[in-house]
């Protein structure tokens, strides 16, 4: 595991050279901010000074890398902690690390180009080889079709442990169709942007539109997902509608959001990689327990800390907190 966590850390290394070399800048965003609806539950943190109001903890810094591109910055990347309340896997906890990124005035092409000659130079850095070089493109109906998965494992020899496989997934459907709730939920997120041939569609038959999100799957895992975004405040409020938010629903939750694109926003596009899981599959473990310092359990319990745990009924009172019997 030392030698895992010493990968890990040389890795985070070539990342943060390699793109402040390619001109990204790196900025921090609040772990204290307002719920990010990236499809997940969101941890929340009482305020001690707002009785009965509470942060979330960030599910992926989203928003606030679509506000920096607002702002004027080009490029942006953060290796970001994330946090999301979902129920735990083999390669899911409830914090993980992404490098996330995002740049403006830039096409999906750029987005896949940047990511894919840093993927290159890691894989260098693991000394694997890639069974494809330039990666595979593949549509998500190609994938579908033909390989009845969207998340399709290619490698040639499955057994070697020093080959290593990047596909990317393009094309997808902008909607699923929720048939418990009645609506449409976004395929990616509520903020990727529908190509501008299916915009027209958009009233008349969601299923059909396409959008400009993009996947990256390695050996079978995904382990990147982004989009180019909605900069334009009519088509991004067209979608709150579609996945069923009411009026008064968007402007309490992403009218900050709404308010930025009038100022004229730059187009903008990014994605973000799942570290956690890239590490453990460059060091062929299969759980990212194995590259996480102090991971949590299955059940999302620090054993060694004993996290969660029960708190002084002072620090109860102080939040304005009571249980419900
Ligand atoms: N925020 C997205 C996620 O965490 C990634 C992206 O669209 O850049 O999945």
């Amino acid at each position: 595991m030392k030698e895992n966590i010493i990968f890990r850390y040389k890795v985070i290394k070539l990342i943060r050279d390699y793109l402040g070399k390619n001109g990204f800048l790196g900025i921090e965003t609040p772990i204290l901010t307002k719920s990010t609806p990236e499809g997940a539950r969101d941890f929340l943190v009482p305020s001690r000074l707002h009785h009965g109001e509470f942060y979330a903890l960030p599910q992926a810094p989203q928003q606030l890398k679509q506000l920096l591109m607002v702002a004027g910055f080009e490029k942006y990347f953060q290796i970001a902690r994330c946090f999301r309340d979902e129920d735990l896997r083999g390669d899911r906890q409830p914090e993980f690390t992404q490098l996330d990124l995002e740049m403006s005035f830039v096409s999906q092409k750029d987005i896949l180009s940047i990511t894919e000659k840093l993927m290159i130079e890691i894989a260098k850095l693991a000394k694997k080889k890639l069974t494809f070089k330039p990666f595979k493109v593949l549509t998500y109906k190609e994938a579908m079709k033909k390989y009845k998965t969207d998340k399709p494992d290619l490698r040639k020899n499955k057994n070697n442990p020093n080959e290593i496989c990047f596909v990317w997934i393009v094309d997808w459907p902008l909607f699923e169709w929720n048939k418990e709730e009645k609506r449409w939920d976004s395929m990616h997120h509520i903020f990727t942007a529908p190509q501008e041939k299916d915009i027209k569609l958009l009233e008349k038959d969601p299923s059909k539109v396409h959008s400009w999100q993009h996947d990256l799957v390695c050996n079978g895992h995904e382990i990147a997902g982004g989009s180019i975004r909605n900069h334009n405040s009519d088509i991004q409020r067209k979608i709150f509608k579609l996945v069923g938010l009411k009026e008064k629903e968007i402007e309490e939750k992403f009218g900050h959001l709404l308010k930025a694109f009038e100022y004229g926003a730059p187009s903008h596009g990014g994605i973000a990689l799942g570290i956690d899981r890239l590490i453990m599959i460059l060091r062929n473990e299969s759980s990212i327990r194995e590259v996480i310092a102090f991971p949590k359990t299955g059940d999302g319990r620090d054993l060694m800390m004993e996290a969660p745990s029960k708190i002084e009924k002072k620090q109860l009172q102080e939040l304005g907190i009571k249980f419900q019997k």
